[in-house]
Order: C-alpha cells, then sequence, then structure tokens
C-alpha cells in the first residue's frame, strides 16, 4: 500500500452527449454518496468528449461535487488559425483537472508522433493540469518479448526534457494496446511488473521522490471483475477505464473497489 492517492479516470471517448454526460455524472454522484465514498481515499474522474466539458463543469461546480474531469486530447498550439483544435488554456479554465495524452487510438488515427505528445504534455502542464500519459506495447512487441522496454522507452521519449518537479505531476497509464477494448486483460502480475519498471526508470533519471510521488495507473479491458486484484500490485496507482466506464453502476463499482 503506497501514500500516492488513488485514481480512477473513465475515458468516455467518443460516446455521450453533453445531456447524457449530464445525467451519468448526477448517477455516478447518488451512487457514490450512498456507498458513503471517500473521496479523500480515491480520487475519481471522467474524460468527456469536449462537447460535454461545460455542461459538466455547471454540475459539478453547482452540486458542489468531488468528482474530477479532463479532456481526452488537446493541442499543442495556444491560440490561432488552428481550425478544430482546443488550446489547453480552453481546456483548463473548464476546471478541467487532467488531459489524457498519447492514448493509442490518438496514436493510431491522428497524426500524433512522440515530438506531438512531448508538446502536449508541456501545453497541459504549463496550463496547470496533469496529464495522464499512456504508453503500452502491441501484442507484436509482447511477442517478441520488449514489452517492458517499450513502455518505459515510450515513458523516457517524455520526460527525458522535462523538469522534477514536472515529471511528479505527470500520470502515466500503462495501456497494453491488445488489451483495451478487447476484454484481454493483463494479469496483475504483468501490470505492476511494466508498473514497477515505469517507476524504476523514473527513480533511476529523477530521483526517488519523484518516482514515489508519481501515479501509474493500468488501463486495458478492466472491469469491477478484476479491478481488486490489479489494484493490489504495489506499483498500481488506479485505472484509466475505458468501456465499463460507460455504464454507471459498473464504473461505481470499479471506484469502490480502487
Ligand atoms: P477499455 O479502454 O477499458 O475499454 O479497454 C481503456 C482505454 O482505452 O483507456
Amino acid at each position: 500500500m503506497s501514500s500516492r492517492i488513488p485514481l480512477v479516470a473513465g475515458n468516455w471517448k467518443m460516446n455521450f452527449d453533453h445531456l447524457e454526460a449530464t445525467y451519468f455524472v448526477q448517477k455516478l454522484a447518488w451512487l457514490l454518496r450512498d456507498a458513503h465514498f471517500d473521496f479523500s481515499r480515491c480520487e475519481v474522474a471522467l474524460m468527456p468528449a469536449f462537447t460535454a466539458l461545460r455542461s459538466v463543469q455547471v454540475l459539478v461546480e453547482a452540486d458542489n461535487l468531488k468528482i474530477r474531469y479532463g479532456a481526452q486530447s488537446v493541442s499543442v498550439t495556444s491560440q490561432g488559425a488552428f481550425t478544430g483544435d482546443v488550446s489547453a488554456d480552453m481546456i483548463s479554465r473548464l476546471g478541467c483537472s487532467y488531459v489524457i495524452v498519447g492514448h493509442s487510438e490518438r496514436r493510431k488515427y491522428h497524426p500524433e508522433d512522440d515530438a506531438n505528445i512531448v508538446d502536449q504534455v508541456r501545453a497541459v502542464l504549463a496550463a496547470g493540469m496533469q496529464p495522464i500519459l499512456c504508453v503500452g506495447e502491441s501484442f507484436e512487441e509482447r511477442r517478441q518479448g520488449i514489452e517492458l522496454e517499450f513502455a518505459v522507452g515510450q515513458v523516457r521519449d517524455v520526460t527525458r526534457d522535462l523538469s522534477d518537479e514536472d515529471t511528479a505531476k505527470l500520470i502515466v497509464a500503462y495501456e497494453p494496446v491488445w488489451a483495451i477494448g478487447t476484454g484481454m486483460v493483463a494479469t496483475p502480475d504483468s501490470a505492476q511488473e511494466a508498473a514497477h519498471a515505469i517507476r524504476s526508470s523514473i527513480r533511476e533519471q529523477f530521483g526517488s521522490s519523484v518516482a514515489r510521488t508519481m501515479r501509474i495507473l493500468y488501463g486495458g479491458s478492466v472491469t469491477s471483475r478484476n479491478a481488486s486484484q490489479l489494484i493490489e500490485g504495489a506499483d498500481v496507482d488506479g485505472f484509466l477505464v475505458g468501456g465499463a466506464s460507460l455504464k454507471v453502476d459498473e464504473y461505481a463499482k470499479i471506484c469502490r473497489l480502487a
């Protein structure tokens, strides 16, 4: 058991309009209140589409909810002629705590390379929010037995030029690509092994204090059936949840298990 506060973040991807999002947040708040959920022992966050962020903000502020929220990506530029982009400042003004950066779906469907991901991380930090940096190997790297080097390398590519202070604010989500949306979850041992390898590499680069502070999540087919075993890993500090974050009862259950 570590001193880091676990985080459960629901990545809604391209699901839920602002009305559905409002309904979900109300129901989640109600379920957690009913279960006497202790937000000082576990942070709960939701990552809606851009179009729902303002509605979530209004509800969270009006009802004084402890649920946090964030965006799923961010532009690397701060303003100007970038059609379709949303800046970190715009996101931060909506009261967001987090922004997902480098999710494998963004790496695959958008031209997000390592340099762009580094710039997104910097933009999020400069706007006072925490990046949730997604890393993780594909099936091919796992087959070759290089999954740990691969995930550690992805983290190093981003942290190479970051300060100690910024690195401590970074949240890493280890999400093996083969586990995302497939129902094939990593074993608790392999999730722990990857989180441990990432933390050890951060310790080498930045020292023990940064390594002790940084939260490392697991993502990829997390459900209420596997959450309690996965969280037992000493270096696993919570979850990035996709599919199971779309069912409010299931998501509330995962929050309670974390
Ligand atoms: P999943 O998605 O839980 O549906 O596997 C996780 C993610 O993409 O963050």
